[in-house]
């Protein structure tokens, strides 16, 4: 008959378990007992102190396993014997699980001490200095190359009334010199006066400072000014400019010429030649371009980055201070005379770092600025 059914196949019975016997609780079994407990709570613990517990609970003198190895005198003489054999063995067996167990505890806490330690010897992350601007740096060489002369460093406010920024200058309305200076307009007023203006140079305080001051007057007044001016590679709608006054009796074109070669050696090295041609500012009369010949190459290279061939460059504006202006401030022109002068920063900065693009000092490029 073909088998159709592997064997072993739901139709059989299934086999019978093996009857059940009882088996007995001997010490043996007590010592086993007694051992798999102290094990168990072996793990649980967690420090020295614990340890040490767990040891005279089990191991020392009224401990369990010691407890088991003195009744042994009370057994039969067959069992006695069995049961201190696995008495002994199981105190022999715990006794090396304390000793594990205290030095897994011991390379855990030097572990974690270690962690969260100071490694002396590591070597320290260096600390990268900062510096100044390199716009910054120049303004204040600017400024204290004058202080050095006995000027004296003062500032102004950078929102400014359109009186002192233009009117008190000789720059009435409509006048077209305000073409050269198209500046931001703010819509409030101060003190009930108005028009505000984002001031377009630091000029505005030679009138503020004649207000309130007898001659003889010498400042230096640093700061920024703004344009309303489509930016490129020269032009910026923020820029830094130093302005200089003096007044005083007896002050003349030579003063001026003195104080700004002087400048110029100091500013630019002591070889330099400086040239005076002339200009008109409203506030000024009579007005110059100075320049100063160039400190970057003999004066005829047409390569040269600072002067482009010309042999001079030309880094500010200056004159006599218009007697207008002094009569405005109440001083007398016929016993005061001045001199002005007035400069910009950035300009001054460029040759002398190598900047082509007066942009790259205001976009803040790390990249940039870390190279002065
Ligand atoms: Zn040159």
């Amino acid at each position: 008959m073909p088998l159709w059914f592997p064997q072993g196949s739901p139709n059989l019975p299934p086999p019978k378990p093996p009857p059940y016997t009882p088996r007995m609780t001997t010490a043996v079994d007590q010592v086993a007992e007694v051992e798999r407990e102290a094990r168990e709570a072996l793990e649980g613990a967690a420090d020295e102190a614990a340890l040490e517990a767990w040891r005279t609970r089990v191991l020392g003198r009224s401990g369990t396993l010691t407890g088991i190895l003195r009744g042994l005198g009370g057994l039969p003489a067959e069992e006695r014997r069995e049961v201190g054999q696995a008495a002994n063995l199981a105190k022999q067996a715990l006794e090396a699980a304390l000793e594990a167990r205290q030095d897994a505890l011991r390379a855990a806490a030097r572990e974690a001490a270690t962690r969260d330690a100071i490694d002396v010897t590591l070597p320290g992350r260096p600390v990268r200095r900062g510096r100044l601007h390199p716009v910054t740096r120049t303004l204040q060489e600017i400024t204290r190359i004058f202080e050095r002369m006995g000027f004296q460093a003062v500032e102004g406010p950078e929102v400014e009334l359109d009186e002192y920024n233009f009117e008190r200058l000789r720059i009435p309305e409509h006048h077209p010199a305000r073409d050269m200076w198209d500046t931001f307009w703010v819509d409030e007023e101060v003190d009930g006066r108005q028009p505000l203006l984002l001031r377009t140079h630091t000029s505005p305080m030679q009138i503020r400072f004649m207000e309130q001051h007898e001659p003889p007057i010498r400042i230096v007044v640093p700061g920024r000014c703004y344009r309303y001016e489509a930016t490129d590679a020269t032009h910026e709608w923020m820029l830094q400019q130093v302005e200089l006054l003096a007044v005083d009796e007896g002050l003349s074109m030579a003063d001026l010429k003195g104080t700004l070669q002087e400048f110029a050696r100091q500013m630019f090295g002591p070889q330099r030649r400086v040239m005076m041609r002339n200009s008109y500012f409203p506030f000024v009369e009579p007005g110059v371009e100075l320049a100063v010949d160039c400190y970057a190459c003999p004066g005829n290279d047409p390569t040269c980055s600072v002067c482009r061939g010309a042999g001079w460059v030309e880094i500010m504006g200056a004159g006599m201070v218009h007697p207008e202006i002094l009569e405005a401030a109440g001083y007398d022109s016929d016993r005061y005379t001045g001199f002005a002068a007035g400069m910009g920063v950035e300009r001054i900065a460029m040759p002398r770092y190598g900047v082509e693009d007066i942009r790259l000092f205001y976009q803040n490029d790390l990249r940039f600025l870390r190279q002065f």
